[in-house]
């Protein structure tokens, strides 16, 4: 695989003022191209620092992206940088000032003496057009490393890495193959534990890399694979989606474009079953996470968030005797069931799921620490209702439980066993 190093120009991205999204779109794209990204620099506007970066690259990468540093103004030093770097001059480009000169014009402005700055391109450098904005980047071979210069504004950085940047490095680095990537969405493990699962699965020949990407409670796996065509991919992608699949049975739930959501609708419509949902902890969260999906009216009822005792009584017919002092409480697995139950019953649906728990950070007690938390699943045959304790502050206890709400709904749609209800406990902090 050919390496490549990604490289942000700029003090205010230093300081963190600003941050370093182009770094994260230039990364993002030369992998999906086929390139491993091995190093993300961010370094001042110093040409110092920069030729510095620069060598660091050249012994480690096969092409570099740099982003800032183009603009008129004296801190804008990157082509500079890069000339001293490849010991070459500085090119004054008649045809990119006029270009320029023509921009400020057409807006009625004379254009100042110091955008000639952006017209000086380093020696013998190809010149990436840059038609939203005056600064166009930079593509210069300095021995076997390739220095691409892009703007730092992401307006005009993003088109002109996808329209200048991509066909050249397609090109000067025969990525004549096709790259795709393929996402599996999964539930119920930590990255740790995902990552030790896969890590010992066979690979199938050909090239192919497993990116995880953890959208809390999710995590997602990225494959991506190069090879000469597209079928060429697709068996390297697909062979190793079976296998994935074969050891991760029910965490996988989805790919691209599915939600944990809109999965479980279509397996409610395939049922011709609706839902309803009581929620207490989660204040809503599972009917906000429901009806994200689109489509969700063909299969969601209502939800009921019942946050008082009165409410659980009143809404839901939670007896009374549970709720009394010397009852289980609010948070038990009679209160979460009897909550499930008198969804199903009040909103005449097929199929309802609540929940119930101490989400923090106050309200816990030796018997029911925060993060205890019930979810409650009734059917047309049964109404069950399950523990679990969850890590982690008010934030994390309450998403939590609303994907485990849904996850217990999924694995009855889909016929699966429930899940370990203890699985999300040592998740990242
Ligand atoms: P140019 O080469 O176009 O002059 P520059 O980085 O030198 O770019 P700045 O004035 O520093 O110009 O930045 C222009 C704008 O681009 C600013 O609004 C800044 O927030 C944004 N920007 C610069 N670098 C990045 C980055 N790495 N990620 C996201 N935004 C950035
Ligand atoms: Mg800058």
């Amino acid at each position: 695989m050919k390496r490549a190093a990604v490289m942000t120009i700029g003090d205010e991205i230093l300081s963190g003022r600003v941050l370093d999204t182009n770094g994260a779109a230039i990364a993002s794209r030369l992998r999906s191209l086929g390139f491993e990204v091995t190093y993300h620099l961010t370094c001042a506007d110093s040409v110092e620092e920069i030729v510095r970066s620069l060598r660091f690259c050249a012994e480690r990468a096969d092409a570099v992206v740099t982003t800032g540093g183009l603009g008129p103004t004296e801190d804008d030093v990157t082509h500079e940088a890069v000339a001293s770097f490849a010991g070459v001059g500085l090119e004054l480009h008649g045809a990119i000032l006029d270009q320029i000169r023509v921009r400020f014009e057409s807006r009625g402005l004379h254009m100042p003496a110091s955008n000639e700055r952006s017209a000086k391109l380093p020696a013998g450098g190809e010149v990436i057009a840059n038609d939203h904005g005056t600064a166009p980047g930079c593509a210069l071979a300095v021995g076997d490393l390739l220095v691409v210069s892009l703007p730092g504004v992401p307006r005009e950085l993003l088109p002109m890495l996808e329209e200048g940047v991509v066909p050249l490095l397609r090109a000067r680095f025969e990525l004549g193959g096709v790259t795709r990537i393929r996402v599996l969405k999964t539930f119920g493990l930590t990255e740790s534990r995902l990552g030790m699962i896969v890590e010992r699965l066979p690979r199938p020949t050909g090239t192919l890399h497993v990116g995880y990407r953890p959208t809390f409670p999710e995590i997602h796996l990225a494959l991506t694979a190069a090879g000469r065509d597209d079928d060429d991919v697709a068996r390297v992608l697909d062979e190793f989606e079976a296998t994935l699949r074969t050891a991760l049975p029910t965490q996988i739930w989805g790919g691209e474009g599915d939600s944990f959501a809109s999965v479980i609708g279509a397996a409610l419509a395939a049922r011709q079953w609706r839902l309803a949902t009581a929620e207490s902890c989660t204040g809503g969260l599972v009917a906000k996470l429901v009806t994200d999906a689109a489509g969700s009216s063909g299969w969601f009822e209502r939800g009921y968030t019942t946050y008082s005792n009165e409410s659980k009584v009143a809404l839901l017919g939670v007896p009374a005797d549970v709720l009394a002092p010397d009852g289980p409480g609010a948070v038990s697995e009679r209160c979460a069931a009897a909550m499930a139950d008198g969804a199903r019953r009040a909103a005449g649906v097929d199929v309802a799921i609540s929940t119930t728990g101490v989400a923090g950070p106050s309200g816990g007690s030796l018997a029911k620490p925060v993060g205890t938390v019930w979810v409650g699943l009734a059917t047309p045959t049964e109404t069950t209702a399950r523990a679990y304790r969850f890590p982690g502050e008010r934030g994390w206890v309450r998403t939590l439980a609303a994907y485990a709400a849904l996850e217990r709904l999924r694995r009855l749609l889909l016929g699966l066993a429930e899940h370990e209800p203890f699985a999300a406990r040592e998740d990242r902090r």
